[in-house]
């Protein structure tokens, strides 16, 4: 067996074929190997956060890299560490990561040892339920409003109620998967009983499609039929999958008679669920079909806010240029945040160039104009916020008209857009850019190459 230092340094290597540069150097350097005790590698990081976005999105990387090369047996355990003082033998703050409380397998379901056997891997938490989503921890907003509080009612009284089925539909980060696992965990924290089943459309057609072919898709169909409660994630997933549409038909059918809870959620509206069924898109919306929208800034700002707890401080003037920046889904809003806290728990200084830099890498589509301010300023060797500042320096001012320039021709922003979010100038200014930029590159052969290869660095940005 290796010595733990050398083995995970030889974990690191592994883990680095996996990520970005980017990811290794915020994410996995700060994690430190504390001990190696009866197959239970423990590793330090430097707060809960930092924990909890590791094991959700790295979580599966770290544990094949370990164990690979610290063997085949080895678990990992997280703690934080420990700020200064504190060095008794009392490891206060051991944080682990479990998916739900372990649960005993509810007695209706004992006939079903086998299935439950075969068909999952965590028998602590055959709900699947996620508990770090719950509705404490949803911010609520106009844009979300109606979901949360007919997705409450739901949790509240899961039976015969009239929201039956509750469809709630999204595009991509806004919420649905976190309002789905809220409802089974509210149910079961009420109800230690009731069978809850919290399922990803996929899983359960893998699973079906596995029972088919064990020949015991009966087993499959009596299984689910004695739920409570299910939410099924994502059930645009069904497209095309006709057999497994027939038995949710069957399965649905059964459960909808007797009262019990179905809580759907799609990228779409039901009515746009192609290669679905019929009959199917028409239980679908039986019940109660609700809408989670794009939040607005002031929610933004709630929910940014919300994630700095645990004595973090961020400046305020922060937390408003991301929710500026990235305005269309809550994931990566929360991945911008999620990694600023955890630069700032680094103690790194954290500016509007440092957050600029983390938005580039996680987000998608939001922010050319910034990344093109971005890519002009390094071009030039000079900060962000000169070019969004005011100076009139020569230089400064070819870059900031140039930045608009780009801005206008890679991106659908107004003038008056542009003007925003360079510097808060109006779309005069942008104009005049525009064409003094235009006429430099006819004239001046340097201006255009220099273009050129601005050029060159912001496609190699936007992908
Ligand atoms: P979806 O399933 O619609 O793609 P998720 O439920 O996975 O979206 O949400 C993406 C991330 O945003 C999750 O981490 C979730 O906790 C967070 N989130 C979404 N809506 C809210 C909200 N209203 N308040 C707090 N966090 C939210
Ligand atoms: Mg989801």
């Amino acid at each position: 067996m290796l010595s733990t230092p050398i083995a995970w340094k030889n974990c690191i290597d592994m883990i680095s074929s996996y990520v970005t540069p980017e990811i290794l150097d915020t994410w996995f350097r700060h994690i430190s190997p504390e001990s190696l005790d009866d197959d239970i590698l423990i590793l330090k990081m430097p707060n809960k956060f930092f924990i909890e976005w590791v094991d959700e999105h790295y979580g599966q990387i770290l544990l094949t890299s370990v164990k690979s090369t610290f063997g085949e047996k080895v678990k990992i355990k997280y703690i934080i560490q420990e700020k200064i003082q504190n060095t008794d033998n009392n490891p206060s703050s051991h944080h682990t990561i479990s998916s739900s409380a372990p649960n005993s397998i509810p007695e209706k379901l004992i006939p079903h040892l086998n299935f439950i056997k075969n068909n999952f891997s965590d028998k602590e938490n055959i709900s699947g339920l996620n508990s770090k989503y719950v509705f404490s921890n949803f911010i609520e907003g106009d844009c979300n409003q109606l979901a949360r509080s007919s997705a409450l009612s739901v949790a509240d009284k899961p039976l015969n109620n009239a929201f039956n089925p509750l469809m709630i539909y999204s595009s991509v980060g806004l919420g649905k998967t976190h309002l789905l696992n809220a409802i089974g965990n509210y149910i079961k924290s009420k109800h230690e009983d009731k069978i809850v089943f919290y399922m990803q459309t996929t899983v359960f057609v893998d699973q079906f499609i596995k029972s088919i072919r064990n020949n015991n898709s009966q087993e499959f169909t009596n299984f689910y039929s004695k739920a409570d409660v299910i939410l099924l994630d994502d059930v645009q997933f069904l497209r095309e999958k006709h057999k497994t549409q027939e038995i949710l038909f069957y399965i649905f059918n059964q459960l909808h008679q007797n009262g019990k809870q179905i809580v759907l959620s799609s990228d779409r509206a039901p009515n746009e669920l192609v290669g679905l069924q019929d009959r199917l898109i028409s239980r679908f919306k039986w019940g109660l079909t609700v809408n989670l929208m794009v939040p607005d800034l002031e929610t933004r700002i709630a929910i940014l806010k919300s994630k700095v707890t645990d004595g973090l401080e961020i400046d305020d003037s922060i937390i408003e240029y991301i929710a500026n920046r990235v305005d269309s889904n809550i994931r990566e809003l929360e991945g911008v945040m999620i990694t600023a806290i955890a630069n700032t728990s680094l103690e790194h200084n954290l500016d509007i160039n440092s957050i600029q830099k983390i938005i580039n890498n996680i987000s998608s589509n939001e922010v050319e104009v910034d990344r093109i301010s971005y890519v002009v300023a390094e071009y030039f060797q000079i900060s962000i916020e000169d070019i969004l500042g005011k100076s009139r320096q020569k230089d400064i001012a070819l870059a900031r008209q140039i930045a608009m320039y780009l801005a206008k021709k890679y991106t659908r922003c107004s003038l008056k857009k542009i003007g925003t979010l360079i510097g808060g100038r109006d779309h005069s200014t942008v104009i005049h850019a525009i064409n003094n930029i235009s006429e430099l590159i006819k004239t001046e052969m340097n201006i255009k190459k220099m273009v050129e290869n601005i050029n060159k660095g912001i496609y190699a940005r936007i992908k």
